[in-house]
């Protein structure tokens, strides 16, 4: 079990005030352990699961070589004679599921549908419209150059290999996996347990839907707008609700969320001001890694671990993700530091999040010494360049230019402002939001 120290440790060699986004990730990314339970299920649940083990192919795909094309399957050593043109006599006929039985010998072939197996004594397939039939059928006529040795013909085992990794374990189950892992011949599979995370919000001044507005007070967005990227992550969710600025309310809610959860989201209360109490909070039951990054919007987030007992290291411990209040940037700090860990707490094998480049239609305004995550809309020009606009505002507190954009315009942490038609890196929401 790692100790508090270690935990506070982690950031020793930074300005914990200041800590870069990358030494940030690096950092959470350490204390990702995936979870251990493994469960067995059906293919059809298996969606977006992420495989526990490596699934070996049992069988050959396809077990058999088998005719690419609607034609004749014949030996190819009819095509290197010399002679201008090939002729075969028609021995027989091979359809998907009925294979031919018996030996081609040379000069025969046999007629073959797109998918039949390539019968014994053949390796090659002549497609139907390079072919003149003889007037009974019984045989066939074609140029020797019509086709290579070899050709139109499907090798058992091209798509999937007897005895190797066909998945590898880490994966998240797509669509065409299971199609995959069906062509097998295979029906349920191991799969980790789903992450646990428990989330909720703070603050006086927030409202749940259905109750009244009064004045100074807003609606929770927050809360829905965690529940559907954890959604998306395939994550099992405990929203806890909405708890009051009061250290009390606050230490309950995280003990009980750590007690059920392997993850705890909170949003609101860790800005200047209130970042204290929540370390202090933090601290009699928990560890604090960091509260601080030079990252905008997102500069409050604080991560550490908490324990539902009295004390660290009494009851049972959840890492802490404490992220800011406003809602655009709970939705940048969720995407660019949290999603990864919770990928690899669910076991899986995260690929690193594409950055295109983009030229700026207009000039940025960033200050270097910190990462910014500005909203975007990017378009692809008649030439196939990207080409990005900041979406008007970038206050953090701007829901709506999250819904209009469809990217991050990721400016580095040494950038500078950004001349028009500079370019700059984009992360696009496809896929992603
Ligand atoms: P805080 O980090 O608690 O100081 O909150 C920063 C800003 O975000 C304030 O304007 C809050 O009203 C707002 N805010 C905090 N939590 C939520 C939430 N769950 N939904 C919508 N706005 C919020
Ligand atoms: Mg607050």
């Amino acid at each position: 079990m790692t100790t508090h120290n270690e935990f506070s440790r982690c950031v020793a060699q930074y300005d914990p005030h200041a800590l870069p986004v990358s030494a940030a990730q690096a950092i959470t990314r350490q204390w990702a352990t995936p979870v251990a339970t493994v469960e067995r299920v059906a293919l059809r649940d298996a969606l977006d699961r992420v495989l526990a083990s490596d699934i070996v192919s049992p069988i050959d795909v396809p077990s058999h070589d088998n005719s690419a094309m609607d034609g004749y399957a014949f030996n190819g050593t009819a095509l290197t004679s010399g002679a201008p043109s090939v002729e075969l006599s028609v021995v027989g006929k091979a359809l998907a599921g009925h294979p031919f039985a018996g030996r081609v010998e040379a000069a025969q072939c046999v007629r073959v549908m797109t998918g039949a197996c390539v019968p014994q004594g053949c390796d090659t397939v002549v497609p139907q419209e390079l072919v003149e039939r003889s007037a009974d059928s019984t045989s066939i006529r074609f140029a020797a150059d019509a086709v290579q040795p070899g050709a139109n013909r499907r090798l058992a085992g091209e798509d999937l290999a007897r005895g190797h990794a066909a998945l590898r374990a880490g994966r998240v189950v797509r669509a065409s996996d299971l199609g995959l892992l069906a062509s097998l011949g295979i029906g349920e599979i191991n799969v980790r347990r789903r992450l646990r995370v428990a989330f909720f919000s703070t603050g006086d001044e927030l409202r749940s839907l259905g109750e009244p507005l009064d004045p100074g007070s807003v609606y929770d967005s927050n809360r829905y707008t965690l529940f559907a990227m954890l959604r998306r992550l395939n994550v099992d969710t405990l929203d806890f609700g909405v708890i009051r600025d009061e250290p009390a309310a606050l230490e309950a809610a995280l003990r009980s969320a750590a007690a059920s959860a392997d993850v705890v989201l909170t949003s609101g209360g860790v800005s200047v001001g209130e970042a204290d109490f929540t370390r202090q909070l933090l601290q009699t039951f928990g560890d604090v890694a960091f509260w601080s990054l030079a990252m905008r919007p997102g500069r409050p987030l604080a991560f550490g671990r908490v324990w539902s007992g009295e004390r660290p290291g009494l009851g049972l411990p959840a890492l802490f993700f404490g992220l800011p209040g406003n809602p655009v940037a709970v939705m940048v700090t969720f995407y660019q530091i949290v999603r990864e860990v919770l990928l690899l707490m669910s076991g899986a094998t995260p690929q690193p999040l594409p950055l295109i480049h983009a030229a700026s239609l207009r000039p940025i305004r960033k200050r270097a010494g910190r990462t910014e995550f500005q909203r975007g809309i990017a378009v692809q020009n008649a030439s196939g360049q990207w080409q990005v606009t900041p979406t008007g505002s970038q206050s953090s507190g701007v829901l709506s230019s999250m819904s209009e954009a469809n990217c991050f315009i990721v400016l580095g942490h040494e950038e500078g402002d950004i001349a028009e038609g500079e370019r700059v890196s984009i992360m696009l929401f496809h896929g992603l939001i």
